[in-house]
């Protein structure tokens, strides 16, 4: 339920409602909007009707969420969240650009990616550290070291770190050097790990399971969001299909269905949704175009010589010139690259 405080309703009265609330055995969650706050009640609503709340100090008026996920829902919160993490924007008119290799391979590999990137204008850096191979036998990442190397990475840059942590033993570890967990595309559904990441204070990248549909996608997010972390952004990276043309087959339309349905940014990933980076620059200007609040693109300094996802790489030139296109597009649809 949406408890719907009036707009000049104090912080006592919401404090009161916030208590009544947890009375009920709900857990409440404050949104702070521009017009007024309202209080997301939720959990198992089976005994707890709207008159249990509406006659509460500042109340305007209690409403049920018909969406199966609650917070995440833009139901819920009209307005559009804007994630900031240094100084990567995604959201509510900014466009956050996330660049960098596949894997961290070595120090000289990814100070030179991260230079890159600001140089081309993104404000965040991506790297897996610990990578969820389809083979045992293909490179897994260089684990700690490759964080200790993002994380100096940042020291040089000021850009903000992506990357993955693929289970609950690691969270800790990878939150200690990160500024983004990105949650994998094998892991979405991995519930114990998206309550893990929920209760940290790194903002979030979900990326969506291969075979999810929108509604798995959203109520994964719903798991992070309900243990209090609200600053989760959504990541489409392309869905199987019959169609072999591609890697996957990247839906932009996800963007447009996302916006209707939830308040969190949209970040889209044309190199693994498209798994050719022939195609990356396109589809990267297609995104923004489609109103997307971010993009993550792989590139790297030597794509050939890469030890992962190389084919689907860009390098620092054909990255630059992918920023150079999006900029143009995103400021004909009022946003700006950040
Ligand atoms: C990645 O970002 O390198 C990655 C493994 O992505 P996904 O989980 O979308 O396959
Ligand atoms: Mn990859």
């Amino acid at each position: 339920m949406i408890v719907v405080m009036e707009p000049g309703a104090s912080e006592e009265q919401i404090k009161h409602m916030t208590d009544r609330v947890h009375q009920l055995g709900l857990k409440a969650h404050v949104i702070r909007g521009t017009e007024r706050t309202v209080i997301a009640a939720v959990g198992d609503e089976r005994t707890t009707k709207p008159a249990d709340l509406e006659t509460g100090p500042g109340v305007a008026e209690v409403l049920p969420i018909l969406a199966p996920y609650k917070v995440a829902s833009r139901e819920l919160k009209p307005e559009p969240t804007q994630i900031q993490v240094l100084n990567f924007k995604a959201g509510a008119g900014a466009i956050g650009v996330i660049a960098g290799p596949c894997s961290v391979e070595s120090e000289e590999q990814i100070i030179a990616c991260a230079r890159a990137v600001k140089a081309a204008g993104g404000t965040a850096l991506r790297g897996g550290a610990f990578k969820p191979r389809t083979s045992p036998y293909s490179f897994q990442g260089m684990k700690e070291d490759g964080l200790k190397l993002l994380a100096a990475a940042r020291e040089e840059t000021g850009l903000a770190v992506v990357t993955e942590v693929m289970g609950t033993e690691s969270v800790d570890l990878v939150a200690k050097y990160s500024d983004v967990l990105q949650i994998g595309a094998r892991n979405m559904q991995n519930y114990r790990l998206l309550e893990a990441v929920g209760n940290t204070d790194r903002a979030i990248l979900l990326k969506r399971g291969a075979s999810a549909t929108m509604e798995e996608f959203l109520l994964a997010a719903e798991y992070i969001l309900n243990e209090g972390n609200q600053n989760v952004m959504l990541c489409e990276r392309g869905i199987r299909t019959f169609e072999n043309h591609t890697r996957f087959t990247l839906p932009l339309a996800s963007v447009t269905y996302l916006h209707r349905k939830t308040h969190l940014p949209v970040i889209i990933d044309p190199s693994h949704g498209t798994g050719h980076a022939y195609m990356v620059p396109d589809m990267c200007v297609a995104a923004v175009a489609a109103g997307a609040d971010g993009l993550i693109i792989e590139m790297h300094p030597n794509p050939e010589k890469a030890m992962s996802d190389g084919y689907q790489s860009l390098d620092f030139k054909q990255f630059d010139d992918t920023m150079r296109r999006c900029a143009r597009v995103a400021a004909a649809v009022d946003k700006h690259l950040c």
